[in-house]
């Protein structure tokens, strides 16, 4: 019997096989590669979920923390209507020079603003016509409790948050004291379970390329 990995790859080779993909996105992942920025963006899978959550919502206005090349934020702001807005936060200006450029190839930098620097900082600076419809958490994970506490005071009622990197590979079920990464995570999980359980779920999602059993956390804003 093949292992499950093998399964999965496949699996995920004949999701992204059937369905049409945009030649931008493989445009993102190469010029990420040639620029030597790492290659930590969401599945194209991951990517799909994004933008159905963006038309469910109806979205307008959404802020996503963690930038990095714009591949995921590519997704969600051509679901946006012309007059929606996402608003990305990124440290790295590296990183934000090649986002401003995906975003303008994309054809979405009428609707994308990035803002460059440490993103605490970007969030309390920030000033917002309306409530948020989505914000997708996707930067440094020991900050997840700050962003989530912000997103949730920034929302309209309905609205989702959507953290990634929930899972850690799996770490998360028995990470051992000195697995720092998948005990915070673990605890930030357990932290959301306990308050806000009735408005959660953590969908599961697998990257091949780093072997990954990886997951989003999607919170419903009461
Ligand atoms: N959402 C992206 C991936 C983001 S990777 C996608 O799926 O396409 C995480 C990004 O967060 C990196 O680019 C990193 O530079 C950035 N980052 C890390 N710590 C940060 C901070 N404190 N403030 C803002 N950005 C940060
Ligand atoms: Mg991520």
């Amino acid at each position: 019997m093949q292992d499950m990995r093998q399964t999965y790859v496949q699996v995920l080779e004949y999701i992204q096989g059937g369905l049409p993909d945009d030649p931008i996105y493989d445009w993102i992942l190469r010029e990420t590669t040639a620029r030597g920025i790492p290659e930590i963006q969401v599945t194209p899978v991951q990517g799909r979920f994004l933008r159905l959550m963006v038309q469910l919502l109806g979205a307008r206005q959404i802020v996503e923390v963690g930038t990095l090349s714009g591949y995921s934020g590519v997704w969600m702001a051509r679901a946006l209507p012309a007059d929606g807005k996402l608003i990305t936060l990124e440290a790295n200006p590296k990183h934000a020079e090649l986002a401003g450029e995906v975003f303008a190839r994309a054809g979405v930098a009428d609707r994308v603003q990035v803002i460059v620097g440490p993103a605490q900082d970007s969030l309390a600076a920030l000033v917002l016509p309306a409530p948020l419809d989505l914000v997708f958490i996707d930067a440094d994970k020991p900050s997840n409790d700050h962003y989530l506490a912000w997103a949730m005071g920034h929302m309209r009622s309905g609205g989702l948050v959507i953290v990634d990197n929930v899972l850690a590979n799996g770490r998360v079920v028995s990470a051992s004291p000195d697995d720092a990464y998948g005990s915070s995570i673990d605890a930030f999980n357990r932290d959301v379970f306990a308050r806000l359980g009735e408005l959660a779920t953590i969908v599961p999602f697998y990257k091949p390329d780093e072997d990954n059993l990886d997951g989003m956390l999607v919170v419903r804003v009461p």
